[in-house]
């Protein structure tokens, strides 16, 4: 079936009426979004405004106080009653899902998946990472010292389209749990994902007010979203996030941001090849490779190329590709007419400058509008755009390599460094190859979904493939404003009274120096 059933369409129509937009409806324009994979127009959304954030940070701003006088105990119960929402409704989200962006129907389980084990980490994680927590005080038995995090206040978050439902969803998750409220700004084309997320949220028992999506564009209400909240979650380009990372430095707020990469795959000689071409369908071509941490470069060791390169064009083409609302398809469609453009003038260029296509290189529209093959190129030069840019679609680029020295210091070289993946003759050869590269999550044995899926481990990117974490504990504390609170007793930090003055001031010296001896310092 390559259309939505007929109950999604009601989905959506019930799902438009969930931004609190309340300021002059017959002015206001709204987009469309259309079905990728027949191209036609699924739903209208309403366009927020910039008034439409200022209210909606107002209403947030208020609901928070008394979400934070809530203990983290009794907030996360909510992670736990939507963790059980998204279950219940995963089919009906993994159609919304491909609706508006076309993936396969695995691609979208990912991000079901990703709400469902986020939500249930911090359920469990959150309560002991906000414990206020004792540290060793300035003077030992005198000052008390106690570590408190206190929520931001309202957390902005602006989301892209390739991964809508749990880039909107996950990040929002840590931040309620800390305390906040959260005003998120999905992308244009996207913005049914978080309507579903909102939904879901609600029937867990948020209330509205802390969690208010406001769809409309970038350039209007993303910037509205930036110039009101107490801190921004930014995932998207690396562009963008140097131009909100401006603003947000402007106003001196804090700012995290999950941004492009240019993921390298190293493989070994002693690895498995057979592995590593199955494999390769997911950590090349999930979501059509429209994934920030999915692999665009391959490093092999020489004397096993050939050998991979047949693997991995046999099993390339032999992958399912195609249109449906149901698990198959090892492949979708691209999500729009920008992608396709992109993703075509790459592979063009590379061609044009000397590099072979192993196998795919044609858009598919006898499948979809948007249909492109998953596409295997060898000897691509430096000069081509796909050797070093990001092309954030189904496009790989394979190079040999003398020795793993070498495929480690190519893998490295790029401004990028988000994600890796190695595959050598054993764990520990992979794990002594992962901590020689700079990115901030690798995958050994996989391509991406190991290390995106480790829930309770810090994930994002060095360079300029982010600022901050998601995920871990970072990924919740980055929400809150940590407080010390020392308190001093008996003696103040003059001295006692009968050391006072210049005795007391000739004792701190030696005596601070001799703390070092005293356990935890
Ligand atoms: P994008 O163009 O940067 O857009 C991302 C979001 O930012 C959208 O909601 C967009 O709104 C908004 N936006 C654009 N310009 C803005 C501005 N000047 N002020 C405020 N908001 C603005 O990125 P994209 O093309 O949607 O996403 C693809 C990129 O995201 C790729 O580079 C990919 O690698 C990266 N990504 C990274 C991660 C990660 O975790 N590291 C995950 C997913 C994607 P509109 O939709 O209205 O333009």
């Amino acid at each position: 079936m390559s259309r939505p059933a007929p109950h999604v369409y009601d989905r959506l129509r019930d799902l438009v009426a969930i931004p609190d937009f309340r300021a002059d409806p017959e002015s206001r324009k709204a987009g469309v979004v259309h079905e990728v994979f027949t191209g036609e127009p699924l739903a209208e959304i309403p366009e927020g405004t910039a008034d439409d954030v200022v209210a909606a940070v107002e209403r947030a701003r208020a609901a928070q106080v008394a979400w934070a006088e809530r203990s983290p105990k009794e907030r996360v119960k909510v992670l736990e009653r939507f963790a059980t929402e998204v279950m219940r409704h995963r089919e009906e989200l993994m159609d919304i899902v491909q609706a508006e962006t076309g993936k396969n129907r695995a691609s979208a389980q990912e991000e079901v998946l990703d709400c469902l084990i986020t939500a249930r980490h911090y359920a469990s994680a959150a309560p002991g990472l906000l414990k206020p927590k004792r540290v060793p005080g300035m003077l030992p038995g005198l000052t008390k010292a106690v570590v408190r995090h206190h929520p931001k206040g309202v957390v902005g978050v602006i989301a892209p389209w390739n991964y809508p439902l749990n880039l909107a969803v996950t990040d929002a998750i840590a931040a309620l749990a800390a305390g906040n409220a959260v005003v998120i700004k999905p992308a244009s084309i996207t913005p049914f994902c978080a309507l579903a997320g909102a939904e879901m949220l609600y029937r867990a028992g948020l209330p509205r007010d802390l969690f208010q999506v406001v769809p409309g564009s970038g350039r209007v209400v993303g910037t509205a979203i930036v110039e009101n909240v107490d801190y921004l979650m930014f995932t998207g380009s690396s562009e963008t996030g140097r131009t909100l990372g401006r603003q947000c430095g402007e106003r001196l707020i804090g700012f995290s941001a999950e941004l492009g990469g240019k993921n390298a795959m190293i493989v070994t000689a002693g690895a498995d090849l057979d592995t590593v071409a199955e494999v390769a369908t997911r950590a090349f071509f999930s979501n059509s490779g429209q994934l920030c941490i999915s692999m665009e470069r391959v490093y092999v060791e020489r004397s096993v190329e050939q050998q991979l390169i047949e693997k991995l064009t046999a099993r390339i083409r032999a992958m399912s590709l195609g249109p449906g609302y149901e698990f198959g398809a090892e492949m979708g469609s691209l999500i729009s007419r920008d992608q396709l453009e992109t993703v075509t003038a790459h592979v063009e260029d590379a061609v044009a400058k000397g590099a072979r296509i192993l196998t795919g290189g044609r858009p598919r529209p006898d499948l979809g509008p948007l249909f492109y093959e998953p596409t295997l190129l060898a000897d691509v030069p430096e000069d081509a755009t796909c050797f070093g840019e990001e092309t954030f679609g189904p496009v790989v680029s394979i190079y040999p390599v003398d020795s793993v020295d070498e495929a480690v210091e190519k893998a490295n070289d790029t401004p990028y460094g988000l994600n890796a993946s190695v595959f050598a003759g054993s764990d520990s050869e992979g794990e002594a190859i992962a901590a020689r590269l700079r990115t901030g999550t690798v995958n050994v044995g996989e391509g991406y979904v190991a290390g995106w899926g480790s829930v309770a481990g810090p994930m994002g990117g060095m360079g300029i493939s982010g600022v901050g974490r998601r995920h871990g504990d970072e990924g919740l504390l980055k929400y809150t404003e940590a407080q010390t609170v020392a308190t001093q007793r008996l003696v103040h930090m003059g001295g006692p009274d009968f050391l006072a003055g210049r005795r007391w001031q000739e004792l701190l010296a030696p005596a601070t120096d001799a703390m070092r001896f005293l356990p935890g310092r």
